[in-house]
């Protein structure tokens, strides 16, 4: 007796095979029978004509360290059929915490969260997480960023030898605890505080425990090949698997050059440098309106930003470089999406422009009075890539898809301000708009992306393939109605057409509903 068939579905297995019509029994989270079912006794059936069966989406690319503390359900995730999600991305992860700024951290947490810091160590963090059940899977990352913030701070200066011996003991301890390997996250201090020599180091000892390495490279714009060149002379040097996170251009000037840097990643495999890349469908990027500041403006961290912020010198300095770095941009292309005075909660969704003009300030001076006003924490989103650029990197065979978002739900706490769609729409408009209305990829190839490709890259070997044995994490949608709903204006929109959603061979999604299940595992 089987617990679940799916019966007349078109079976896409991830692989990157072409579709095949079959039934597929699960007994016990596991697929056990692909082929002809008929008459075989199963509790449950789903009769999935005309619909596609495939594996359930890995994404690659998450910040879901925390939201899934405050809502398990991963709605935003889950309901685009996303059953597996990587946390610990772009050098941020919640652990090990740093215990100078821990004040700090906890009050954010408390902010943003309404959760409480119980934890200091990446184990902790990693027990605390178990401690509730989620309705998808989890492969935590350890973020360089934190690694560095935990010994040096905000520093901005090379780690001495015993410091990088230190970050190197937190970098063991955290794969130890279950991180498939760490993230750098090179704009961001204080990840973008070391150099490449650092990065190398940490690689080689995370390459010794098997673990791979996950950069938002130093550069996107203008030096992306730079950038690039850094991420494969990391790979090269240590040994260790490298993915490019979110490969794009985000430069105005320098649309194009992703053909470049593809080319380079295709010359450093053909040496034996174990590189691939991922990407969200959207032409803007979403971060803290913080990252806008010079790199020096951060050092010390959150308080001594905030202090130069008002400095009538310093803050002077900052006005003049945003003026340098982020004019030429456009202040119309940048779009606050988050505050957290009620009394500035009119901004969000409004432009930079619109907003100086309210203020009756330069943009520039805009900036550091929106942060002097919201204790530095502003979410924004940057109109930046290009459509032919997406569209180039999409097509590549060493990319996958990863939202770069995290799991939120349309009520609760999660619901404030105006997020990126990415949240709630990646897969979904990758399935829709790319591949039914526009023919970008075929099917089998975005589902390759979104399951196979990623199971490799993360060397999980019951994921990510439809094959007997294999774990029953499965999604199956309408091909012709699968499309997001989330737009930038309304960006708490679930997808359409995905029809049944299935962790562990539990049904968490079906018509549209939550069902409540939460049969996630943490994948140490
Ligand atoms: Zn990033």
């Amino acid at each position: 007796m089987l617990d679940l068939v799916i019966s007349g579905g078109k079976i896409i297995d991830g692989s990157g095979a072409p579709w095949f019509r079959a039934d597929l029994g699960i007994a016990g989270g596991r697929i056990v029978s692909l082929g002809r079912l008929k008459g075989q006794k199963s509790k449950k059936r789903i009769v999935a004509n005309d619909l596609v069966v495939s594996p359930g989406f890995i994404d690659i690319h998450t910040h879901s360290d925390l939201t899934l503390l405050v809502n398990g359900r991963a709605e935003s995730k889950i309901r685009q059929g996303v059953t597996t999600e990587v946390i610990g991305n772009c050098g941020y992860s919640p652990a090990p915490v740093a215990e100078k700024y821990r004040e700090e951290l906890a009050g954010q947490l408390k902010d943003d969260y309404n959760l409480e810091l119980t934890w200091s160590s990446f184990a902790e963090y990693i027990e605390h997480l178990k401690s509730s059940p989620i309705s998808v899977n989890v492969v935590p990352l350890v973020g360089h960023g934190a690694l560095r913030a935990a010994v040096l701070g905000y520093e901005n200066r090379p780690a001495t030898p015993a410091e990088l011996s230190k970050m190197k003991g937190l970098l063991k301890e955290a794969i130890a605890a279950g991180a498939a390997g760490f993230s750098s996250g090179l704009i961001y201090p204080p990840s973008a505080y070391a150099d490449s020599a650092e990065l190398v180091e940490l690689a080689r000892v995370a390459a010794e425990q098997g673990g791979i390495y996950t950069t938002h490279m130093r550069y996107e714009g203008a030096q992306l090949i730079e950038g690039v060149r850094e991420a494969i002379m990391v790979g090269e040097k240590s040994g260790i698997p490298v993915q490019i996170s979110h490969h794009k251009v985000t430069d105005r000037g320098s649309w194009g050059l992703v053909s470049g840097s593809l080319r380079l990643i295709e010359q450093a495999r053909r040496r034996g440098v174990d590189l691939s890349c991922d990407l969200y469908p959207y032409l803007a990027t979403a971060t803290g309106l913080s990252a806008t500041l010079p790199d020096w403006a951060h050092q010390g961290g959150l308080k001594a930003m905030l202090a130069r912020l008002v400095d009538p010198t310093i803050s002077e300095e900052i006005r003049a470089e945003l003026v340098r770095t982020q004019q030429h941009q456009g202040w119309e292309n940048i779009v606050i999406s988050s505050v957290h005075n009620k009394e500035n909660q009119r901004w969000e969704g409004l432009d930079l422009k619109s907003i100086s003009e309210e203020l009756g300030l330069e943009p520039a001076e805009a900036v550091l009075e929106i942060l002097v006003r919201e204790k530095g924490r502003v979410g924004m989103i940057r109109f930046a890539m290009c459509e032919d650029d997406l569209k180039t990197v999409l097509r590549h065979h060493l990319t996958m898809i990863g939202s770069d978002g995290s799991s939120r739900a349309d009520y609760g706490i999660l619901a404030r301000g105006k997020p990126h769609p990415r949240n709630f729409g990646t897969f979904p408009r990758v399935l829709g708009k790319y591949v039914r209305e526009e023919g970008v990829i075929s099917l089998e190839e975005a589902i390759n992306k979104m399951t196979g490709l990623p199971a490799w890259r993360l060397g999980l070997a019951r994921k990510g393939l439809l094959r007997e044995g294999m774990d029953a994490d499965l999604t199956i949608f309408d091909p012709d109605q699968v499309i997001d709903r989330a737009t930038f204006l309304n960006p708490l929109q679930y997808p359409t057409g995905i029809k049944q959603v299935i962790v562990a061979g539990q049904i968490v999604v079906t018509n549209n509903e939550h069902t409540g299940v939460k049969t996630g595992q943490i994948l140490l």
